[in-house]
């Protein structure tokens, strides 16, 4: 029966962390990651996670099936979350919004409702992208291509190519775009490049899937989604992928979500019902216990607040690595700009080092990032951050 199957390609990011693990370096950092850690290097679990944990445990309850769509309670706080509470498609109805397996669950439930919905549809990707959106919307059937994103000279985005990109686009073609924290470059648009995408959406037809797997890491929780109210503003009927992975410190309980943006409450009806066909015929219905702790502490005012700081901290804490690790290339005599560190937001950098210097990173310095040039900043800590430096200021002097 499986004398013709294939060996498939490793995952290069798992590949790196195998190499990293075999290394007997003592001194050996893995920015290779997408994770965030604390400043001891640690995973951190959010003591708002552990608080609602506690109280959960203290009122255990027996585990039945959940609702095909989720927790209601769950999936009424991630609108809040996403769209703003008090937002009028909320009142209006007009969102169908399903508990989903993290982001990748929420992008994969959002990729088999629009295959069947609009089979023929292209999908485009920014290049460089997040590399399973190309592997997820190619599972669903879509043929994958890519608009123009990052600019390697200019050290940020060819805006003008994504536009013409976008606006050469067929109607009907689905755009992921990343709504904050790009991945892998770090560099995310502007308010006014982003009114420029969503006008061009509009005017051209296109169906906008935001995927948001990092909102609160960038700018803050309101800003990280303001791409959002665009879109909003402008009518346009359009999807919202949810992942708490990072911003809740959950990646193993795979806290997600999908949003769909209607044009009527009806509308929203039937396409909740279109979303838990995909959900029931994949897996039935969700877990529960990540998307509990979840709802409980968007809708407990104090874990609520709690969870902000954490948050808050998560975020600063890697701008101030931004900053210090400028600093360091700078003490150790790099003498080109860097401000394009400081410029980028959320956990990764596009530090502009090739493959080849990525490899002397790790064949002499023990230090693991990937070959695109790619570094988790979110890795970075106050013990390990002179060592990086001092490796890539090695490298990059030559
Ligand atoms: N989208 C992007 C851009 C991501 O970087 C990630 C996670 N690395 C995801 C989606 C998936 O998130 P999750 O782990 O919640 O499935």
């Amino acid at each position: 029966l499986f004398a013709a199957v294939e060996m498939a390609p490793r995952d290069p990011i798992l590949g790196l962390n195998e190499q990293f693990n075999a290394d007997t370096n003592p001194a050996k950092v893995n920015l290779g990651v997408g994770v965030y850690y604390d400043d001891k290097g640690k995973l951190p679990l959010l003591r708002c996670v552990a608080e609602a944990e506690a109280l959960m445990q203290a009122a255990a309850k027996p585990r039945g099936y959940l609702p095909i769509d989720g927790i209601a309670a769950y999936d009424k706080a991630v609108q809040g979350l996403v769209f703003g509470a008090d937002s009028a498609v909320l009142a209006e109805g007009r969102v169908a919004t399903v508990q989903a397996l993290g982001g990748t669950g929420g992008l994969k439930i959002g990729a088999d409702f629009l295959k069947r919905l609009n089979p023929n549809a292209q999908v485009l990707i920014s290049d460089p992208s997040w590399e399973n959106h190309r592997a997820l919307f190619t599972n669903a059937g879509f043929a994958v291509a890519t608009y123009p994103y990052y600019d390697a000279a200019q050290r940020g985005i060819n805006f003008e190519a994504m536009l013409a990109a976008l606006q050469a686009a067929a109607a009907g073609t689905i755009v992921v775009l990343h709504a904050c924290c790009h991945n892998p470059t770090g560099y995310d648009l502007s308010p006014a490049q982003w009114s420029q995408v969503v006008d061009t959406v509009k005017a051209r037809g296109l169906v906008a899937f935001l995927d948001m797997a990092y909102q609160g890491f960038g700018e803050g929780i309101a800003e990280d989604g303001a791409v959002i109210q665009q879109c909003l503003a402008a009518g346009l009927d359009f999807f919202v992928s949810t992942s708490f992975s990072k911003s809740f410190s959950l990646y193993g309980e795979r806290v997600g979500a999908l949003s769909v943006v209607c044009g009527s409450s009806a509308e929203a009806g039937k396409v909740l019902s279109q979303l838990k066909i995909v959900i029931r015929t994949n897996y039935s219905n969700p877990p529960t216990h990540g998307a509990q702790v979840v709802a409980h502490v968007l809708s407990t005012p104090a874990l609520r607040a709690m969870w902000e700081e954490e948050l808050a901290g998560m975020r600063v804490r890697i701008r101030e690595m931004r900053q210090a690790l400028v600093a360091e290339l700078k003490a150790a005599g790099v003498s080109q700009d860097l401000s394009f560190v400081t410029r980028q937001k959320g956990m990764f950098s596009y530090s502009g080092l090739s493959a080849a210097q990525m490899q002397r990173l790790r064949s002499e310095f023990g230090v693991y990032g990937v070959d695109s040039g790619r570094i988790c900043v979110a890795a970075l800590n106050s013990r390990n951050l002179k060592s990086v430096a001092a490796a890539m200021a090695a490298v990059i002097k030559g």
